[in-house]
């Protein structure tokens, strides 16, 4: 597991509040209870806000008990619901929700969400002057300034899980598979997954689709006697629809690839260990770190540490794909 700081506390809270936004990831329900059980540990009263920063707006944020997290360590999804919210983009909007938890009196916020929920969270802050914490929750694992984030682990094994099935069929119909993984604008996951599957090829959003260079490879590789079936992953991009696109593309070239889209499955399921050990630490250390007086800050793990990062840092720079990592992609292939 990860090296955790050790922390002072300095600060004292009376209450507190947990929300997760954006889309639902493995593992936001161990973080909840990891946030909720060390602020009771350290005396403070924890409130939960319902559907992420709708919930906030609307007040609808409720105490949490020990008892109240129990048994959810194990389920997937987020117990608070969560939700994208566009009312949240206008500061009018965000200065609504900060007094809705004063007139709880609650102190201080901690965010699970992605990259556009940590962005809120930033903004929130610097706005109302509410201390903030973020926890990276995401299975796309994009947020700059982590290498990891909670249900990137829990999904790539999901869509490997399905991957290793498609795989039969493929090699039994001797057809190649486009299988398409989730990861909106970043390639994180369908790096992840095409390594661990033995994929044939990799298509991430990170590089323009070539249709030829990838009809041109399958044509080599039957040529070698290296089979005519396998799987290339294709990560979904921005764009709704692009593998289907891209095996129109390719039957124009003679390939006619099956496309399976492995959607929504990817989010759900139980969390890995992995992921359940992560968040439980990541919950604890958002409050840890709120007590020694940090704010505006997510809590990641940079190189086997956790760590703080600035949010600002979030708004301001782009996390890349590992070109190491790309380059044993490549080697990988056939
Ligand atoms: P995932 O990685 O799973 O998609 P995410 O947190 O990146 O999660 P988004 O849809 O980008 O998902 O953001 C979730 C919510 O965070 C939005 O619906 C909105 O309420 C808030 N949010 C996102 N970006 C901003 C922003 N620039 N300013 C204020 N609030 C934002």
């Amino acid at each position: 597991m990860y090296d955790l700081p050790t922390l002072e506390p300095i600060r004292r809270y009376k209450s507190i509040a947990v929300l997760t936004s954006g889309g639902d990831a493995p593992g936001m329900n161990p973080a909840i209870r990891g946030v909720v059980r060390t602020a009771l540990h350290h005396g403070i009263k924890v409130y939960g806000v319902q559907r992420g920063y709708s919930g906030l707006i609307n007040g609808d944020i409720h105490v949490l008990s020990s008892k109240g997290v129990s048994n959810i360590v194990q389920k997937g999804g987020t117990f608070l619901k969560s939700a994208r919210c566009s009312e949240f983009h206008q500061a009018t909007i965000r200065a609504n929700a900060a007094s809705q938890l004063r007139k709880l009196g609650i102190e201080a916020l901690i965010v699970i969400g992605g990259d556009g929920s940590l962005t809120g969270a930033h903004l929130f802050e610097e706005e109302t002057g509410l201390p903030v914490i973020g926890i990276p929750g995401t299975i796309d694992n994009d947020i700059f300034g982590t290498d990891d984030t909670i249900g990137f682990d829990t999904a790539v094994n999901t869509a490997l899980n399905a991957i290793d099935k498609i795989r039969d069929t493929a090699d039994s119909h001797e057809r190649y598979f486009l299988v398409e993984v989730m990861g909106r604008s970043s390639g994180f996951l369908a790096v992840h997954v095409g390594i661990a599957a033995g994929a044939e090829m990799i298509v991430v959003p990170e590089f323009a689709v070539d249709v030829e260079a990838i009809s041109l490879q399958l044509a080599t590789s039957k040529r070698k006697g290296l089979g005519s079936s396998g799987i290339i992953v294709v990560a979904e991009g921005n764009a709704p629809g692009l593998t289907n696109r891209l095996a129109e593309q390719m039957a124009h070239h003679g390939h006619t690839p099956y496309v399976s889209i492995l959607g929504h499955i990817q989010r759900g399921g139980h969390p890995s260990g992995h992921d359940r050990v992560l968040a439980s630490c990541l919950g604890a250390k958002a409050v840890e770190y709120l007590l020694a007086g940090y704010s505006d800050m997510m809590v990641g793990v940079n190189q086997g540490q956790v760590v703080d990062v600035p949010l600002d840092n979030l708004t301001r720079y782009r996390k890349g794909l590992d070109p190491e990592l790309l380059k044993i992609a490549l080697q990988l292939h056939k």
